[in-house]
């Protein structure tokens, strides 16, 4: 196998500090996987039989620009930096596990004990970086099989795989999404039957994965899988339980499980950022909650935005996601989530447009896209009619924000030059002023400037018997 031009050098002489120590030397794992699938891969795990902090210290030697070498003794690990590349030394080790720990006991091993303590096939793959045999592939599992057929295996029982380490079962779903590989039948069933070993693994590792998963071009592939697995319901039960369809009155709603992951994949069109892709995730999470038939009405769900917000709260804390302005902005849009489409109806005033300006600020744009995601019926007619109120919306709003410029809107009177013209303290006639002026804006009564917000607030004061002091 042939390495790219640019990591040739470091790996010959990687394999040279082996010699000189008398051990095999390899790389292995991702970075070879990488490789066979033409994905560039800057992390570099080396394996050698024998000592793996001795190795890198000795391979460190080699490269007059690398960083000092970090050594995890606890886990016979160590790794140094050059330029962009970051290597990683372990020795080859063999593992065995306890019940109820993710932590192997661990004593040193042959490459074949190494390579199978590995996830999956596909991630069991070693390349020589020793002199005598320099660039020969060590496939002990058929590794290159699965990587051609797009397969997620396991190099062993993967119920003693997943039972032993159940990360294992997210990371399986995680490549399975990312690379567009299928789950071995004999994989999917040992997730299916370990999918309760989840508990011991801590919320930060799953949300890690997670967030791999939903960063990827068709996050719904994961999803699905970790439904299906029942996965998704030892960590997220709120989204499992959106699954399902009901009917009364020969009346049905909609799946909102496959509703939620089909909005999902239409925003990873359009926005990389997280957590607008969490807000996707969330923006119906309240529905099972807030689900009622009534009568001439059909299903509603009354209120599932606001209460949405408070479950998007709840999961972020479960899983410890970011609680600060992450969580924060997810909310936002949860909140707000149905209010664009609303304002697509006919006979909307400027003023409505102007308050949801004023009420989303500078996330409006995130709120377009979500709500643009949002649209998902089957029927084509409906979706277009959508899209073309949707343009309309966005033509207004921007004309609307070029003349008011309420995106980031600060009163044209503050608090203080209230307090300085009435001579009074803080308290409740400020704020009567205040909002009344604002009102006044948001209802295009007045328009967004100092001198006609001024001569509102002298109107209003004598409505409440204040008189200027000077
Ligand atoms: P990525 O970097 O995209 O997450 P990766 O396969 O490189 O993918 P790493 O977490 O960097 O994943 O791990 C490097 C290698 O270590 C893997 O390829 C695999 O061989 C092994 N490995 C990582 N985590 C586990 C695990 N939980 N169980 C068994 N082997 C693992
Ligand atoms: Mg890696």
């Amino acid at each position: 196998m042939n390495f790219p031009p640019e990591h040739q050098n470091y790996l010959t002489q990687i394999g040279l500090a082996g010699k000189q120590l008398g051990y095999p030397t390899y790389v292995v794992g991702g970075y070879v996987r990488d490789l066979f699938l033409q994905r560039p891969c800057k992390d570099i795990d080396v394996v050698c039989v024998g000592s793996g902090i001795e190795l890198a210290k000795q391979a460190a030697k080699m490269f007059e620009n690398a960083s000092t070498v970090s050594i995890f003794h606890h886990f016979g690990t160590a790794m140094f930096k050059v330029n962009d590349l970051e290597f990683e030394f372990v020795g080859a080790r063999k593992e065995s596990y306890r019940s109820d720990s993710r932590k192997p006991s661990v004593e040193n091993g042959t490459l074949e004990d190494d390579q199978i303590r590995r996830d999956f096939t596909i991630n069991a793959l070693a390349i020589s970086l020793s002199p005598h045999d320099y660039g020969t592939l060590i496939d002990s599992f058929e590794g290159i099989k699965d990587l051609n057929n797009g397969i997620i295996r396991t190099p062993t029982d993967a119920n003693i795989t997943f039972s032993d380490d159940p990360l294992r079962m997210l990371r399986a779903i995680r490549f399975a999404t990312q690379l567009n590989f299928k789950l071995h039948p004999d994989t999917y069933n040992a997730i299916k039957t370990n999918r309760e070993r989840l508990k011991i693994i801590s919320a930060e590792r799953i949300h890690t994965e997670l967030n791999k998963i939903i960063m990827t071009p068709v996050p719904s592939v994961g999803f699905k899988l970790l439904f299906d697995t029942g996965l998704l319901h030892q960590f997220f039960p709120e989204l499992s339980a959106m699954q399902g369809i009901e009917e009364r009155n020969g009346i049905q709603h909609k799946d909102n499980f496959y509703h939620t992951i089909k909005v999902l994949d239409n925003i990873a069109q359009t926005t990389n950022n997280l957590w607008l892709r969490w807000a996707a995730i969330m923006h119906d999470i309240a529905k099972p909650l807030t689900k009622r038939f009534e009568g001439s009405l059909g299903w509603t769900f009354h209120n599932h935005e606001m209460v949405g917000a408070k479950v998007a709260a709840q999961v972020f804390k479960r899983l410890k996601l970011p609680l600060g302005d992450e969580l924060k902005f997810v909310q936002k849009m949860v909140a707000l989530h149905q209010r664009p489409m609303m304002l697509t109806k006919e006979n909307i005033t400027d003023s409505a447009v102007r308050r949801i300006l004023f009420e989303v600020g500078e996330d409006i744009e995130s709120l377009m896209t979500l709500c643009q995601a949002d649209m998902t019926s089957k029927q084509e007619w409906r979706v277009k009619k959508y899209r073309e109120d949707y343009e309309y919306l966005k033509e207004r709003m921007t004309a609307i924000e070029a003349s008011d410029q309420l995106r980031n809107w600060q009163p044209p009177i503050s608090g203080e030059i209230i307090m300085e013209t009435f001579g009074i303290k803080p308290g409740r006639p400020v704020g009567i002023i205040k909002d009344a002026i604002r009102e006044a804006i948001l209802d295009g009564i007045i328009p967004n400037n100092y001198q006609a917000a001024y001569q509102l607030m002298l109107q209003k004061a004598l409505e409440i018997d204040l008189t200027p002091i000077k």
